[in-house]
Order: structure tokens, then C-alpha cells, then sequence
């Protein structure tokens, strides 16, 4: 298993090579294939690899210690994500537009969610992929504790080069809309 983060707030040219990928993945999923040129596959993982992070499972367990450390995230039981209501492919390309973004918006809500009365990033959002949404509010508040955090801790976490990376990249999604994991 690995992980891939990506800004929430695309470059225009890239979300947009982004969303004709999820579409045609869909279509291509109801059996119809992308003849589109360039691949749209192709150009959106090119486009969007500037906006990315990958993390394998050794390395997510890594910032996921050090985050818990500075007090950055919290631990907490996620809401269940809704059921896809759809028979198969076929059916949801052949349903009601008004449908498939009642569904659409039901399973951001629940990629986005966090505790109230919580402050910083929920554990459970970096355990899988989700697909989880970390939104700007979580990751500024993260960054907060981390401030607040021994300068002790910060000065060990700090002389490894994966956590500066990923410090480089919680600050730079926080004022992109935050970033989603997959
Ligand atoms: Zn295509």
C-alpha cells in the first residue's frame, strides 16, 4: 500500500486535465475507451506531479510519529463513508446527473469530515486511502501545535529529511485548500 497526496486547489490547467481523467475513468471503467489524444491518463499524472507527494507505508508511519509527537493530529473513530447506490457502472453513467452529484458531494463530506472540538489533523485521515480530504483549517492548525511544540522535539524531527519534506508540503497545501490522500 502507499499513499498519494495531491493539492486540493489545482493549478486551472491542471484540475482541469484532472477532471476529464476522472471522466473518462469512468467511462473507460463502462467499457468505453479513451481515445482521447494525449491519454488523458498521460497528461494528468504529468500535469499534476509537481502537486503530489507519495508516501509508501514505512514513510507515512514515520510523519504520522512525528506529527503525533508535536500534537499536531488526533486519534478518533471515522463516520462510515455512504454506500454507493448504484448497481454497476452502466447504471451510474445512465442515471440522473442530479444523482451522481447527490452521491458525489455525500462522499467529499465524508472524505472531509473532522471531529468538532478537535484541534489539528484526525489520525484515521493518514491510515488509508480513503479517499480523504485534509482541508486548509486542519493542516493551519497543525502547524500551530507544532510551533507550540518542545523545541527539543521539532530540533530531532527536524534533522530528518523526510519530515522537512513533509513540513515543506503541509505548508504549502495549506494555502492550496489542503491536500487529499488516496
Ligand atoms: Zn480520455
Amino acid at each position: 500500500m502507499s499513499y498519494d497526496l495531491e493539492w486540493v486547489e489545482l493549478p486551472e490547467a491542471v484540475a482541469e486535465a484532472r477532471s476529464r481523467y476522472e471522466s473518462c475513468t469512468t467511462r473507460t471503467a463502462g467499457g468505453l475507451p479513451c481515445d482521447h489524444v494525449p491519454e488523458c491518463s498521460k497528461s494528468y499524472f504529468s500535469l499534476a506531479e509537481p502537486f503530489q507527494f507519495h508516501l509508501n507505508i514505512s514513510g507515512m508511519g514515520a510523519c504520522r510519529d512525528g506529527m503525533r509527537r508535536a500534537g499536531m493530529t488526533y486519534q478518533a473513530e471515522h463516520r462510515p463513508f455512504p454506500a454507493w447506490p448504484f448497481k454497476d457502472i452502466k447504471d451510474w453513467l445512465a442515471a440522473d446527473q442530479a444523482r451522481r452529484d447527490a452521491f458525489d458531494a455525500a462522499e467529499r463530506a465524508a472524505s472531509a469530515q473532522t471531529v468538532p472540538g478537535k484541534a489539528g489533523i484526525p489520525e484515521f485521515k493518514l491510515l488509508s486511502n480513503g479517499p480523504w480530504l485534509v482541508g486548509a483549517a486542519e493542516i493551519a492548525q497543525a502547524l500551530d501545535r507544532y510551533e507550540e511544540a518542545p523545541a527539543g522535539v521539532r530540533a530531532e524531527l527536524e534533522a530528518d529529511g523526510l519530515w522537512r519534506d513533509w513540513l515543506e508540503w503541509l505548508r504549502e497545501t495549506a494555502v492550496r485548500g489542503g491536500f487529499t490522500v488516496s
